[in-house]
């Protein structure tokens, strides 16, 4: 008799692991059919992306940048024409105090950059003599090692001047979020492995540049990110079903018994869970409460993406460049701004200038409370003083992501494996779960975790 895999959530986590079933499920003798389930109109979740004008506009995510082999691989399925950033993009701002500082990556240079005082490049300057943190219980959180913040592993490392000018804006361009409550093995496990393999952040960086490792370039599709989740829906192999919440789940003997918004009752021997992290807690939160009640506990905070289009006369004004990250001295209402255009010019209109100012997220839970037009009028006005633009943005677009992106705060590591420990050790029909609130909030690290859900299902399907 068929079986039925089902996935709920159609983001690229979804997606992934609907895409990796199928393909593993295909290639082997089992009968199972994948069935995709989406709440919304159209796939792609946060990879979201609208056209008006000509402009196109990123609502979510804007690039990738060192694609995993599953984000390779559902790119590649998709067909898209991709487009690599303009070298310009290599050079990055930090904006403080109403300036703009370009930033080197040369760790050395770094230290010579003119916002941080001689006794604070002094202590800097001494991190490769800061000996490594340690612990007979192994270096990482998982390990049984104390978790450390952002904040205070830069404070450690570099001293507190460095920690509370480029640990904030760090975090604020990834996870829009708060050094002082997020986990440094968890947000950024490279920087605690190079600690624990070099001694030192200054002499690991040093050692890579002597092998030749290069920062690599983002990229993005040139019609636009969700070009990437439309072309995968318009070709994929299995069902997939839009505008179909998923309001409930029970196990039901050997399967899932599922409740859509439609009114119908669906059984499942197979489930993966792709849903953002409040909406998994809930859906498990009375059928597997030990899953659910860990899951509940992730924050995400609210953010909001204000684009703004400048006309061909104004763009002579921003230098070229990625953009800027905005330090956190209470001078500036911006988490961090990128210049769309200058990264890919090619998606440029008629020579304009397009800025991406980000606005919210941990440490400015105030901004919730503003409306779109408030939001729009401090980003234009902030811009017009860092810049000199003398006339207004041609057009103006504003996203709200009320829960935008998950925090991996102090003991989120402790957290997943009491998650992975729960599904284990729970006596239910096949369930895994995927999605960006587990091991990486990227789309590449979001994409590993939907195939990785694949896997362990067709194990238990098809062993
Ligand atoms: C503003 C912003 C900028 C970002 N920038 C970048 C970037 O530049 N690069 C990068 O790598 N990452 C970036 N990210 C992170 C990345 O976009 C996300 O982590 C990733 O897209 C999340 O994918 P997901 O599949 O886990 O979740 P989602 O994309 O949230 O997908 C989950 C899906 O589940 C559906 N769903 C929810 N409940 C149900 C239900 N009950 N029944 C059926 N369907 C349901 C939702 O409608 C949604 O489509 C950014 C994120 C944001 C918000």
């Amino acid at each position: 008799m068929t079986q039925t895999l089902v996935v709920i959530g159609g983001g690229i986590a979804g997606l992934s692991c609907a895409f990796s079933a199928h393909e593993r499920l295909s290639a082997s003798s089992a009968d199972v059919r994948v069935l995709l389930l989406e709440a919304e109109s159209e796939l792609g979740g946060r990879v979201r992306t609208r056209e008006s004008a000509g402009h196109i506009f990123e609502e979510g995510p804007n690039a990738y940048i060192r694609p995993s082999a599953e984000l390779s691989s559902l790119i590649e399925r998709s067909g898209v024409e991709i487009l690599t950033a303009d070298d310009s993009a290599k050079r990055r701002f930090l904006s403080k105090g109403g300036e703009l500082h370009e930033l080197s990556t040369h760790p050395l240079k770094l230290l010579k950059s003119k916002f941080l005082s001689t006794t604070a490049k002094l202590r800097a300057a001494a991190e490769p003599t800061i000996g490594a943190r340690r612990s007979e219980h192994g270096n990482h959180p998982s390990e049984g090692w104390g978790d450390e913040s952002v904040e205070a592993f830069f404070a450690r490392r570099f001293g507190p001047k460095v920690a509370a000018t480029f640990a904030a804006p760090l975090v604020s361009g990834i996870y829009a979020g708060d050094p002082k409550r997020l986990s440094l093995a968890s947000c950024f496990p490279r920087l605690a492995q190079m600690e624990a393999q070099h001694g030192s952040i200054i002499k690991g960086m040093m050692a890579l540049r002597k092998e030749g490792v290069k920062i690599p370039m983002m990229q993005a599709p040139a019609q636009g990110m969700q070009s990437i989740p439309r072309a995968l829906g318009a070709n994929a192999p299995f069902e997939i079903r839009t505008n179909v919440s998923v309001t409930g789940v029970t196990p039901s003997g050997t399967n899932w018994s599922l409740s859509l918004s439609s009114g119908e009752e669906l059984l499942a021997d197979a489930l993966c869970v792709a849903t953002p992290n409040r909406h998994a807690a809930s859906l498990l939160s009375a059928s597997l409460p030990s899953v659910s009640a860990p899951i509940f506990k992730i924050r995400s905070p609210h953010l909001a993406v204000v684009s703004l289009i400048y006309s061909r006369e104004q763009a002579a004004l921003a230098p070229l460049g990625f953009g800027a990250l905005h330090v956190h001295d209470g001078s500036s209402d911006l988490l961090g701004v990128i210049h769309e255009s200058h990264v890919f010019p090619a998606r440029s209109v008629d020579g304009s200038l397009h800025m991406r100012v980000m606005m919210g997220g941990a440490t400015r839970p105030d901004m919730a409370e503003l409306a779109d037009d408030q939001l729009a009028g401090l980003a234009i006005e902030e811009l017009r003083k860092l810049h000199g633009f003398s006339e207004k943005p041609a057009h103006t677009h504003v996203t709200r992501w009320p829960e935008a992106i998950p925090q991996y705060e102090l003991g989120h590591s402790r957290l997943t494996q009491d998650v992975r420990a729960a599904i284990e050790t729970s006596e239910v029909p096949p369930i895994a779960l995927a999605g960006n609130y587990l091991t990486g909030v990227s789309l590449s690290d979001t994409a590993t975790s939907g195939a990785e859900a694949a896997n362990s299902l067709c194990d238990r399907l098809c062993p």
